[in-house]
């Protein structure tokens, strides 16, 4: 049993391993479009939009959000809505609302300009110790550390740290090593060489160690259990939930769409109508036809089951059963509720698993 602690720093070259780790990442970086500039809000959104979220995934969305969003001014003075199209399809979308409320609160506040003081950056909302450190450290070239799941398993294995690395706790331990090794010339290259060095060459599965700028330095290949760390234990399994939905249409071609609560999942996104299957001794048509007329004073005709669709969070599973079905007749259309043409449809921020809905079941 190996004990936990940063013994590693008492072995490990600094100056040399800020050289090579410096040096590998100003010849090798790859051409990212926040990357461009070191504007502290365009990092800011690049550092939010990749939570969670590949690269790859995310490099289409900055841009076009950008293009929308050019200027903390730009952002805070959009509307909610127009915001959470951008994002549409990114997930997680308490991010682009947290943002919204939080460049708001720059835009105010501060006049426009994004904090440069850790306590000041920090107590924005949706901005953790990472993305504070890292807007703190590339834009403003300050020594903070920048400690995410990619750090933490790239220094786990330099400096053979074997905490687990899933508990909370286990951050400030990464974040004491970084104070320790981060270079005071040029934090910024310092901070992103570490994420890139995760992402590219010490990557979860298959590190390429032979590849490797630091692998002078690393404990975990000298001692040949790079692929024991880093320690993580695992995430509890995702809860199933059974949902049905409905894809109705009137007489002239609308679809009925509601808009979620402003607090929980996916908030204040829109869908079709659709309820959680609880009760076993009543088909879904029926609990589906009895909700509609209870919550909108719709008057339906459901179809057969036209199909199903699975969507994946870090917690659930949804697995929703798709009904196609006519809207016989209404009430007057509220707030979060509308019946929309199939260009109207377009301008609504929709979950991804609702997007697909849209595909398969609407437009076809
Ligand atoms: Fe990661 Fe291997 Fe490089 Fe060590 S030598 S940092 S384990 S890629």
């Amino acid at each position: 049993m190996k004990n936990n602690s940063l013994k590693g720093l008492e072995t490990i070259d600094i100056e040399g391993f800020r050289e090579d780790l410096i040096n590998w990442f100003s010849e090798e970086k790859r051409d990212l479009p926040w990357r461009k500039d070191r504007d502290p809000y365009k990092i800011w959104v690049s550092e939010i939009m990749l939570q969670q979220t590949r690269v790859d995934t995310v490099i289409p969305y900055f841009n076009r959000f950008i293009e929308q969003f050019p200027s903390v001014e730009a952002l805070s003075t959009a509307d909610e809505e127009r915001i959470l199209k951008a994002w549409e399809g990114l997930g997680y979308y308490s991010r682009a609302r947290n943002l919204h409320s939080a460049v708001k609160e720059v835009h105010e506040k501060y006049g426009g300009k994004v904090p440069d003081e850790p306590k000041e950056i920090s107590a924005l909302k949706g901005v953790g110790p990472y993305t504070a450190g890292a807007i703190l450290s590339i834009a403003y070239g300050k020594p903070e550390p920048a400690v995410d799941g990619n750090v933490m398993r790239v220094l786990s294995r330099i400096l053979s740290i074997w905490d687990d690395i899933a508990k909370p706790s286990s951050r400030k331990i990464f974040e004491e090593a970084v104070r320790v090794l981060i270079s005071h010339d040029n934090p910024s290259y310092f901070n992103q060489a570490l994420m890139e060095l995760g992402a590219i060459v010490c990557t979860p599965t298959s590190p390429s160690c032979l590849l490797c700028p630091v692998r002078e330095h690393c404990s975990a290949f000298h001692e040949g259990v790079q692929n024991e760390l880093p320690v993580k234990t695992k995430n509890k399994k995702q809860r199933p939930i059974s949902l049905a939905a409905a894809v109705l249409v009137d007489e002239t071609g609308r679809t009925l769409i509601h808009k979620r609560s402003e607090n929980g999942l996916l908030a204040n996104l829109w869908e079709f109508p659709n309820i959680e299957i609880h009760l076993p001794y009543r088909t879904e048509g029926e609990q589906l036809t009895d909700f509609l007329q209870q919550e909108y004073g719709a008057a339906i005709e459901l179809g057969d089951m036209a199909g199903t669709i699975e969507h994946v969070f870090s917690h659930l599973i949804w697995n929703i059963h798709v009904y196609k079905g006519k809207v016989v007749s209404i009430k007057e259309e509220r707030e979060g509720l509308k019946m929309v043409s199939s260009e109207e449809i377009e301008a609504y921020p929709f979950p991804v698993s609702h997007q697909k809905m849209i595909k398969q079941f609407y437009k076809k």
